[in-house]
């Protein structure tokens, strides 16, 4: 059986190979064609491994096999590929059944030459056994791919774990819910369940580990530079496409220079946290900040060490405020910050105290000369006590910091009006 696991291990992920030559049908045929043989075979066929343990290799072998392949078109290809494997499987296996009926009626007729002397019971299944083995294939596949990413927040570095993990949790349940919904009241019933549950997990062990074999030896595709960040590039070979696409979607939020939020991001979440703040009865306030003549900086040291500056101001400004706020990248050298539950009070103290410890900090000190210290200039408001939507908040917010800009730079302009400092 173990041979016939690995034939079968190696059959599949040719076809699988083959996908960019004649796409993934062959792939699909084959595991339609497995439904067939599965369902004859766990009706006929049975090994006594050890005494009292029957395993059946088509439960055991084939059955299992249908995970594999899942869990293979899932890791490499994508949740929309997944899912039309998924329903094929669950047709070809109620179409195996409904067919072998079918065909099973012209045995019983007189007209007709049973040259093997098959036995009708192969063909005709019992319809209780039927029904549990096709709902409980359809929580399966399922199942192992909820599974396979949740095992996957909890480990995280070995991939032949979580496979593994993954593969048995899965048929051990589905042992215990096919045998249970087919064999209870059955005087076997608790030798059916043990061969069955060792069985599958030994060949679980083998799939597994094909599985992790050719996923580091055959897929590791490189992935240009342009399509990931380099930091992830190894990970991501191995990642599902919902891993894939969650890192994208952090990343789409980002700014590339600075790291912090972008302005997109920006646009989405103020007006959501302004909505938020007006139903909870809170405070919101938002500060602009704008280097003072930035362009200095860039015409005498060049852009990229205004680039540093910018990455160094992200970080200060990161560093001065809490994990609830968020900082964004509003425009080339303006940067918003929104701070929920924090009122018209509180953002002034929080911009005093970046404003002093900027001046404490020097910025970029290793590359620019003493005269040229960074400094900004600020404009707080505040919901619901001077502005009423998002629109409002960043109207007067910028305003400020352009009154802040005109008066001298170097400055905070809040609800109080001009603070020279
Ligand atoms: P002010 O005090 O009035 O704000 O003067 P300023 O020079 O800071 O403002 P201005 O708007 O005239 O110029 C902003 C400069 O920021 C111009 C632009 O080249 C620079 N800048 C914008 N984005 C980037 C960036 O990503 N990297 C670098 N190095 N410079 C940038
Ligand atoms: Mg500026
Ligand atoms: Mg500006």
């Amino acid at each position: 059986m173990i041979l016939q696991g690995v034939v079968i291990a190696v059959f599949l992920i040719t076809l699988f190979r083959l996908r960019t030559f004649v796409g993934l049908s062959l792939l699909y045929i084959a595991l339609g064609v497995f439904q067939f043989l599965q369902t004859q075979l766990a009706l006929s066929i049975y090994v006594e491994v050890f005494p009292s343990i029957l395993i059946s290799p088509g439960s055991a072998v084939l059955f299992t096999a249908n995970l594999f392949a899942v869990l293979l078109v899932y890791i490499r290809e994508d949740a929309v590929e997944t899912r039309k494997l998924c329903y094929g499987i669950l047709a070809a296996n109620l179409m195996t059944s409904l067919l072998s009926y079918l065909f099973s009626l012209t045995m019983r007729s007189e007209i007709t030459l049973n040259l093997f002397n098959l036995p009708i019971a192969l063909y005709q299944e019992n319809a209780r056994v039927m029904v549990v083995g096709v709902l409980v294939l359809a929580l399966d596949v399922l199942l192992i791919i909820v599974s396979y990413e949740t095992v996957s927040i909890l480990v995280k570095k070995s991939l032949f774990l979580r496979i593994m993990i993954s593969m048995v949790f899965v048929l051990s349940l589905d042992t215990v819910l096919f045998v249970s919904g087919s064999f209870l009241g059955n005087p076997d019933y608790l030798s059916i369940l043990r061969s069955g549950i060792i069985g599958k997990a030994a060949m679980a062990l083998i799939y597994s580990l094909l599985l992790t074999l050719y996923l580091r030896l055959f897929e590791r595709r490189q992935l240009s530079s342009t399509e990931i960040n380099p930091k992830i590039r190894d990970v991501f070979n191995i990642l599902t496409f919902r891993q894939k696409y969650r890192i994208l979607e952090e990343q789409i939020k980002r700014d590339p220079l600075t790291q912090v939020f972008n302005r997109g991001f920006f646009n989405s979440i103020l007006p959501r946290e302004v909505s938020l703040t007006r139903r909870l009865d809170v405070s919101l306030s938002l500060i602009m900040v704008d280097i003072d003549h930035f362009k200095r900086v860039n015409d005498r040291y060049g852009h990229r060490t205004g680039d540093v500056v910018l990455q160094e101001m992200a970080q200060f400004l990161t560093s001065s405020i809490r994990n609830s706020d968020f900082l964004c990248r509003y425009g080339g050298e303006e940067f918003a910050i929104i701070l929920p539950n924090t009122d018209e009070n509180a953002a002034l103290v929080l911009a005093e105290k970046v404003h002093r410890n900027l001046n404490e900090i020097p910025l970029a000190a290793k590359i620019l000369g003493k005269e040229d210290r960074i400094t900004i200039t600020m404009g707080i408001a505040t919901v619901p006590f001077e502005a009423q939507s998002a629109e409002e908040l960043i109207t007067l917010a910028d305003k400020r910091m352009y009154t802040g800009k005109n008066s001298g730079r170097n400055r905070i302009v809040s609800y109080k009006e001009m603070q020279s400092l």
